[in-house]
């Protein structure tokens, strides 16, 4: 099957969000406002994991020829993943998850942020 075919919208099963395709030509597997993602592939894209389970976001990891990526746990099988952040897309990842994956704003709520840029 052609990468095309599988780079298509879906609902998240965890928070409900209506997730269209990436425009930026990768492929889409989490949910930019949750960040969550579901096991269905064995390598990126194939969708041949029989598994299903929901893989929720873990922490950030750097690639040096990739960038930033989100690592996913499997909370029914434990396995875990790594994928890129969605960027410069229709529907780019929260920016705010993405901040709170790394540690740095657990203790900021959004609307405090919202408060500090209105500021400038
Ligand atoms: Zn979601
Ligand atoms: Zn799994």
């Amino acid at each position: 099957m052609a990468r095309e075919d599988e780079n298509r919208g879906f609902i998240c099963i965890n928070c409900g969000a209506n997730v269209c395709a990436l425009t930026n030509g990768g492929y889409r597997n989490h949910c930019p406002v949750c960040l969550c993602s579901v096991h269905v592939d064995v390598r990126p894209g194939d969708r041949r994991n029989e598994c299903r389970g929901l893989m929720r976001p873990a922490g950030l990891a750097y690639r040096r020829k990739k960038g930033w990526q989100i690592v996913h746990v499997c909370e029914r099988c434990g396995a875990r993943g790594a994928n890129l952040i969605a960027e410069r897309t229709a529907q780019p990842d929260d920016p705010v998850s993405v901040a709170r994956l790394a540690g740095g704003l657990r203790e900021i709520e959004p609307a405090v942020i919202g408060t500090i840029s209105r500021r400038r």
